[in-house]
């Protein structure tokens, strides 16, 4: 059975590698015979990467819930406290350590500073850090448990429009969460007799997702409640801990179909972007500083303070991770590869279900070391380019808003490019300057991305270290469930 185990996975990784090599020369390939104005064939090249995300991001729902109501559920209120303050220990000073890395190498390349014209494209809004704050707290305590899992559509219709758009959107969303579809009827039956207003409050942390911090709030409370009864509580427990074991089952289905969906997501978006030809010359070594950066603390500071505190082989470790990562590259989005990261933290690095059902969703919405670390990198190369030199005081005010802005940041594609403007107006820089980073901004995504769900793990496998004399010894059936029999 083991050894089967470990053959199959290590199969998948394989699969999950040559995927990446086929998507990246496949759309190489086709770049030269399409071109971005091909949108229908881009589109129907895309289809099998759609299908890969919709199967993803339809887990995180019954995932995050099962997974945090039943982890505390099962946890005594001391244990809990004691790994939550580790993990929040963790994540802040991770987070930090990235910043710091980051702007070493920003301030000693200065990329910004090396010559040449970037061609700009698009622009950005200004964003007051207190109503990010706000909006942030705000999204903490969603007042409607379906709309807080509810995939936001941003275009404003008339009166008139109202039905027809609606169904659009039904249609639209059919596959993409399960709740939708359900919202989306309240939402018919609720537009025809009223149209919603629209208010424009600014929305930073679900700016183009669902409101997964607010369901993460609500399942720690709900499932820290059910802990503390007796029997009424025991059917509840049992419900959530048996829709995570399903769900997790599910979860293992959908892996194999990962690499299939891996190659046209990276194959159609190599073949739908824009030119590259700004890459080269200052932009490119804003690219490099970026990367560097990350592969930096992905390599050496990580491994290390992992190393540091569990004594296990980080490197091992990492591998356990690979897929991972290697879904997170291909989805720029961590919270999609939740599910992923889940079944490696679980299964291939034996963490305790209760460890991983506690820490993987709360790291994967708030814990974000590459969006921090890059975050910091772009705010200091726009103000390089722009001539504007930043005093050591702006400086620390940069990094501190850049970790704010990655615990802000949704872990959906490019949210951390949303959450910037909360750095840039904190240090008065023009929020406008975000054009300059626009175009390449996907491909730095996938890589913030695949470093944000390393840090997770890493932060998973310390605070299992640190909390193995707060958890009571796991019987057979307690290693799958996380509860003793
Ligand atoms: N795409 C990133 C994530 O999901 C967030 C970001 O930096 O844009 O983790």
């Amino acid at each position: 059975e083991k050894i089967k185990g470990i053959i199959l996975d290590n199969l998948l990784i394989i699969f999950m590698v040559i995927a990446v090599i086929i998507g990246v020369s496949l759309g190489l390939g086709l770049r030269s015979s399409w071109t971005a104005n091909d949108k229908r064939k881009i589109f129907l090249l895309q289809f099998p990467g759609d299908l890969l995300m919709n199967m993803l991001k339809m887990l995180i729902l019954p995932l995050v819930i099962s997974s945090l109501i039943s982890a505390m559920a099962s946890l005594d209120p001391r244990a809990f406290g004691r790994m939550g303050t580790r993990a929040v220990v963790y994540y802040l000073t991770t987070t930090l350590m990235a910043v710091i890395i980051g702007i070493i190498l920003v301030l000693s390349i200065r990329p910004g500073k090396q010559g040449g014209e970037i061609k700009k494209t698009g622009q950005g809004k200004s964003v007051e850090p207190l109503d990010a704050l706000f909006d942030l707290i705000r999204n903490c305590f969603p007042n409607n448990l379906v709309t807080a899992c509810f995939q936001k559509v941003e275009t404003k219709v008339t009166k008139e429009m109202l039905p027809v758009a609606t169904i659009a959107t039904v249609v639209q969303n059919m596959t993409n969460n399960m709740t939708t579809v359900v919202d989306n009827m309240t939402l018919t039956t609720m537009m025809t007799v009223e149209p919603p207003e629209y208010i424009d409050v600014p929305k930073v942390a679900t700016a183009s997702g669902m409101n997964i911090l607010g369901l993460v709030v609500f399942s720690i409370f709900f499932g820290g409640i059910i802990a503390r009864m007796d029997e009424e509580g025991a059917p509840l427990r049992s419900f959530f801990v048996s829709l995570h074991v399903a769900t997790m089952k599910l979860v293992n289905l959908v892996i194999w179909y990962a690499p299939i969906g891996i190659i046209f997501l990276i194959a159609s978006k190599l073949v739908g972007m824009k030119d590259p030809e700004v890459v080269f010359k200052q932009l490119g070594y804003y690219m490099a500083t970026v990367l560097a950066g990350l592969a930096i603390h992905a390599i050496i500071v990580l491994p290390l303070i992992f190393f540091i505190f569990t004594r296990r082989n980080p490197y091992k470790f990492m591998y356990g991770m690979t897929k991972a990562m290697l879904t997170a590259w291909g989805t720029a989005s961590s919270s999609a590869t939740l599910p992923i990261t889940m079944e490696c933290l679980r299964y291939n690095n034996n963490i305790d279900p209760r460890v991983a059902m506690f820490v993987a969703p709360i790291g994967a919405t708030i814990n974000m070391d590459g969006t921090a670390l890059y975050e910091a990198v772009a705010s200091i190369f726009i103000a390089q380019y722009i001539g504007r030199d930043l005093n050591v005081g702006e400086v620390i005010v940069v990094s501190l808003t850049s970790t704010a802005a990655a615990i802000g940041a949704a872990g959906v594609p490019e949210a951390g490019l949303v959450t910037m403007t909360i750095v840039l107006t904190a240090v008065g820089l023009p929020v406008d300057e975000i054009a300059l980073i626009l175009t390449i901004d996907w491909f730095l995504d996938r890589f913030r991305t695949a470093i944000n769900v390393l840090g997770d793990s890493f932060g998973a496998g310390i605070v299992q270290h640190l909390s193995r004399n707060d958890l009571e010894p796991l019987d057979e059936t307690g290693k799958e469930t996380g509860f003793n029999k």
